[in-house]
């Protein structure tokens, strides 16, 4: 199966993402956690990359399409793939559309003012990045799973997530006029408990 998951940043598309690829047994693909990682390795996708990063700015089209063009030509994406984060554009979609086109697109729904708490209250683990909110940690600094020292995304700094709220209002949100034409549209209520989302996702596949 070949699909996508849209939504605000924040939404839990990662979360989600992560348990339903495992469920399914597609690859999970995030290109948020791909930028990341070329920017540590400081790849040359990386280096062009690191600056829109920072800024809570979408990377260019040109840069971001021909890294998941790559990406989906490798071997493990013969059966399917979970695109989380991609696409953010339309010309992305379109692009998507002639490499591998998706077979649904979900949308999980969370309304802004509560994306605002979810986002600057986020940490991740730098051992099994894990995502938590801090508000479920007993100590703010350490991992409740692995034991990992935890941190915070230097773009979920409330300066940087204005920026990428704007983002996704002007440039994603268009995609679900997008994919609701191409009747591959499916809407899920993000604003729940992590289990009853990741319930009603495959409920919704089905
Ligand atoms: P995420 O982890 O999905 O929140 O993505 C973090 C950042 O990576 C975004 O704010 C963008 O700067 C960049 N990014 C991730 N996916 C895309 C995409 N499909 N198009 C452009 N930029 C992206």
């Amino acid at each position: 199966m070949k699909l996508i998951f849209l939504g605000p940043p924040g939404a839990g598309k990662g979360t989600q993402a992560a348990g339903v690829s495992a469920h399914l047994g597609v690859p999970h693909i995030s290109t948020g956690d791909m930028f990341r990682s070329a920017i540590k390795n400081q790849t040359p996708t990386g280096i062009e990359a690191k600056k829109y990063l920072d800024a809570g700015e979408l990377v260019p089209d040109s840069v971001t399409i021909a890294m998941v063009r790559e990406r989906l030509s490798m071997d493990d994406c013969r059966n399917g793939y979970l695109l989380d984060g991609f696409p953010r554009t339309v010309d992305q979609a379109i692009a998507l559309d002639s490499i591998s086109a998706p077979d649904a697109v979900v949308d999980i729904d969370v309304p802004d003012e509560r994306l605002l708490s979810r986002l600057t209250g986020r940490r991740i683990c730098g051992k099994c990045q894990g995502t938590f909110h801090i508000s479920k940690l007993a100590d703010e600094r350490t991992c409740p799973v692995c034991g990992g020292e935890v941190y915070q995304r230097n773009d979920d700094k409330p300066e940087t997530i204005a920026t990428r709220l704007k983002a996704y209002h002007e440039q994603t949100e268009p995609l679900i006029g997008y994919y609701k034409g191409l009747g591959k549209l499916r809407r899920v209520n993000g604003d729940n408990q992590l289990e009853d989302v990741f319930k009603a996702i495959l409920a919704t596949l089905e």
